[in-house]
């Protein structure tokens, strides 16, 4: 292992946890909150590139779970400074001195502790910390508390503490290499004993803690709604029609309706889903069905239209993009809509994993008037609407 430089600083970033309190997962199986994206890239890669680009850092040391070896592999692709990554322990402490204990070999003067889920980190910032490291042997910046704060006694007892003394402390958090991997070892020594973050500890060992000013910017991610800064809203726009032939029943919504006639055309012909297909996919720039699922191959001839719109789906969360509300208006003279619209609605969220209340599903007629109102055929128009990171790559095909 390289020794690194006189007066080097490493910086360590903790990476190793699950998110189990990052609230409002959109599905079970989404990666943990410092592999997701912000913007165009993973939280951690925005993390890395801070320390990356830093003059003062020499290494990175990133600490990761087992089963994260290949998002890691991602997310620091082309970074120099990056050493290999290590396996952390199940509490961020634990996964601290796995860390320390990687890059002690390399007996650097300095390590900066960083988390993984405050991907604001500012070059500023790492340059204050660093700064006074020349000084101080721990430095944590801090930022003041908006809130007025109460602390709870027993029972129904609380107080208003003194505002203007608290602050919040923010990461990374620099210290004199030696003082901190002692500081750990001896704590692993001593279970039990839990620290909430790196100074707390040093300062059980009677170490003298400097505060900086932190960053306002610098936050945590806790909360889904914390990625959600930097969206693009887009709309998409559907309109589809078809006419009337023999038949017994016509499919609405994916919903069958009984009724003297048909709609004419491949597979089920449902007017209804393929305007829905063509404003999702509009509001994502991915052309249209006919674009995706081409008349001229056979395979597409019987195809279900939910399958149409499953695709449309898919591809959004391919890109990231949250469907946020869709509104639908099917236009004819018959059959009656309303008796199925609930059914309609119900059918749509299953096939959209969306929530009913984001889907509206109308009907009209034209006042007899033009080729729905000669009940000639049945027309729908739709609009989609999607929510997804801005600098999201639109691509055309
Ligand atoms: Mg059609």
């Amino acid at each position: 292992m390289s020794h690194a430089p006189e007066n080097a600083i490493i910086a360590l970033i903790v990476a190793a946890g699950r998110g189990r309190r990052f609230a409002d997962r959109p599905r079970a199986d989404a990666p943990p909150k410092q592999y997701r994206r912000l913007g165009r890239e993973p939280v951690l890669r925005h993390v890395l590139r801070a320390f990356e680009n830093h003059p003062h850092v020499s290494h990175i040391q990133t600490v990761i779970h087992p089963d994260d070896g290949a998002l890691y592999a991602q997310a620091a692709d082309g970074f120099e400074k990056c050493l290999p990554p290590v396996a952390g322990g199940s509490e961020r402490q634990a996964s601290v001195l796995a860390g320390l204990t990687a890059v002690r070999a390399m007996n650097p003067a300095s390590v900066l502790v960083h988390d993984a889920a405050r991907p604001h980190v500012s070059a500023e910032l790492i340059t204050r910390i660093a700064q006074a490291l020349e000084t101080a042997k721990a430095v944590v910046p801090v930022a003041p508390v908006p809130d007025t704060v109460r602390l709870l006694g027993d029972g129904r007892t609380s107080q208003t503490l003194p505002r203007d003394r608290l602050r919040r402390v923010q990461t990374p958090q620099g210290f004199d290499f030696r003082i901190l991997l002692e500081a750990h070892e001896k704590a692993a020594r001593t279970p039990g004993r839990v620290f909430t973050d790196d100074a707390s500890m040093v300062e059980q060992a009677g170490i003298e803690v400097l505060c900086v000013d932190g960053d306002e910017k610098n936050i945590k991610l806790t909360v889904e709604s914390d990625l959600m800064e930097r969206l693009d809203y887009r709309t998409g726009s559907g309109f589809d029609a078809h006419r009337f032939t023999q038949g017994g029943h016509v499919t609405l919504c994916g919903v069958k309706i009984p009724h003297e006639q048909t709609l004419e055309g491949h597979s089920d012909a449902d007017v209804a889903i393929h305007a829905l297909t063509d404003a999702l996919l509009g509001a994502l720039a991915l052309g249209d069905i006919g674009r995706h699922f081409p008349m001229s191959d056979e395979n597409n001839r019987n195809r279900a239209s939910e399958d149409f719109l499953r695709f449309a789906v898919d591809r959004a969360a391919g890109l990231q993009a949250r469907i946020v509300n869709i509104d639908l208006t099917i236009i004819c003279e018959v059959p009656k809509i309303g008796p199925y619209r609930e059914e309609m609605v119900s059918r749509l969220a299953a096939i959209m994993n969306l929530d009913g209340s984001q889907i509206s599903v109308k009907a009209t007629t034209t006042e007899k008037m033009g080729f729905t109102g000669r009940a000639e055929g049945i027309a729908a128009q739709a609009v989609a609407s999607v929510a997804l990171p801005r600098g999201a790559v639109m691509t055309s095909d």
